[in-house]
């Protein structure tokens, strides 16, 4: 290490998982911890930087004299090194991993709150790079970094101050029209922000953790709800849940679904599970395990968005899957797209040599719905039928379109 440069660098580290010590050993075995990181970080800097804690298990590193950035990079693999070793805290060896994010005054930015800003924003994508990492700032970050920041502030307050709610879509049989399920999704009406799109919060969800108390509070609402409409007559109606796969790194997601199960007594078979291929590539060991228990549990398992990831055939013969929904966006082109009736057929053939259930998402139009009916595809959903609708409108729609069965203006001859 070098000492003679102009250039100083901020480091923002931010422990990956510290909530779990905190939350298994406590507060007082999270402290130690702190107190050993601390103890390390100063062992990879040289006496004249400075080490700060900003709070919670975030600090900062700033590093001065430096004359060139791979000098900071040379700190950041020191740290990470210096990290390796287990700790021990009363009596578990605890491994702790950080994601570092760097950032350089003068020449990122010569403000202190800027190049705080710049830091953390490099820090979010070391853990997006997948945690034990760290990432140099650059410009692109920072305008993502803004929003995401926005979001996630107000994110944390949302289940508290009830700003979620779920609606529900209708999954229909193509071949008699009834209503066999629904799928729950989620929606956050925040105060300032208006109407937030799952697409933009989910991915914040996911990142900072908040999915699993969100996902809980999903789950538990859709299984009470789905008692309501049990209680209401329709008692063979079904609802599906859509999971992160950070939900089943947790480790407690088995526990959550049992007991939402017992809290509303609703039959684990009507209970479906829609996961994403990245969870099957994530983690295969975990989820497999995570994914039988489930099964056990009898909830069906349904692989979300399916066509679109790399679809291998190998996960649906190793996960214990029931069904398949093909993705909207090959949906969307039907019929005509040559290569969009392709796929659909292809994949219909596949569920039907494998015995998975499959259902067409995103249907729109009367054509995709005959395209598909004629394809041999037995369950749909989409704007065609119902758009997802809260739980009383759902109710409704369910009352006025049972028995006369669904959607299909009725001269279908279903
Ligand atoms: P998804 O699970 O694939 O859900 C289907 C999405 O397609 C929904 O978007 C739905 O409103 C939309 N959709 C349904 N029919 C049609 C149609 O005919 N045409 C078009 N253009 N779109 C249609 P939404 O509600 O915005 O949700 C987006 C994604 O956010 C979901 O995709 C799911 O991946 C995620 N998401 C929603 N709720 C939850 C949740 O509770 N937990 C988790 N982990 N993810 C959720
Ligand atoms: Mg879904
Ligand atoms: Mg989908």
């Amino acid at each position: 290490m070098t000492g003679s440069g102009t250039r100083v660098a901020l480091l923002f580290l931010d422990l990956d998982r510290f909530k779990s010590v905190n939350d298994t050993l406590g507060h007082l075995a999270g402290d130690e911890l702190l107190v050993e990181v601390a103890a390390r970080l100063k062992t990879c800097v040289r006496k004249s930087d400075t080490i700060a804690r900003l709070g919670g298990d975030e600090f900062t590193v700033i590093l001065e004299g430096l004359d060139a950035p791979v000098d900071a990079e040379i700190v950041c693999r020191k740290i990470i090194k210096s990290l390796e070793a287990p700790l021990l805290l009363q009596n578990h060896e605890i491994y702790v991993t950080t994601s570092i994010g760097v950032t350089f005054f003068p020449s990122d930015d010569t403000d202190l709150n800027g190049l705080l800003r710049n830091a953390d924003a490099a820090m979010y994508r070391a853990k997006e790079e997948g945690r034990n990492k760290f990432h140099l700032f650059t410009a692109d970050l920072s305008a993502r970094a803004v929003k995401r920041m926005g979001i996630e502030s107000a994110l944390r307050h949302a289940v508290e101050r009830q700003e979620f709610y779920l609606v529900y879509q209708p999954k229909i049989s193509v071949q008699t029209g009834e209503v066999l399920g629904a799928e729950a999704l989620l929606r956050w009406e925040n105060p300032q922000r208006g109407l937030v799109s799952p697409v933009d919060f989910i991915p914040v969800a996911e990142e900072t953790g908040l999915i699993v108390p969100i996902g809980e509070w999903v789950l538990r609402r859709a299984c009470a709800d789905i008692r309501k409409w049990h209680a209401a007559g329709f008692d063979h109606v079904s609802v599906a849940v859509n999971l992160s796969a950070r939900q089943f790194r947790h480790g407690e997601l088995i526990q959550t679904i049992r007991q939402a199960l017992q809290d509303s007594g609703i039959a684990a078979r009507q209970l479906e599970l829609e996961i994403t291929e990245s969870l099957l590539m994530d983690d295969t060991e975990a989820s497999q395990i995570a994914l039988n228990d489930l099964k056990a549990l009898g909830t069906s398992i349904f692989l979300d968005d399916f066509g679109t990831g790399y679809s291998s055939l190998a996960y649906l013969k190793k996960f214990p899957i029931d069904g398949l929904k093909i993705d909207r966006s090959f949906i969307r082109d039907l019929p005509g797209d040559p290569d969009d009736e392709a796929i659909t057929h292809a994949i219909l053939a596949l569920s039907q040599a494998l015995r998975l259930r499959v259902v067409a998402e995103g249907v729109e139009n009367e054509a995709q719905l005959e395209f598909l009916r004629r394809a041999g595809c037995s369950v749909v959903q989409g704007f065609f039928f119902s758009r997802p609708l809260v739980f009383d409108k759902f109710l409704e729609w369910l009352q006025r379109t049972t028995p006369a069965r669904v959607g299909i203006a009725g001269n279908q001859g279903w």
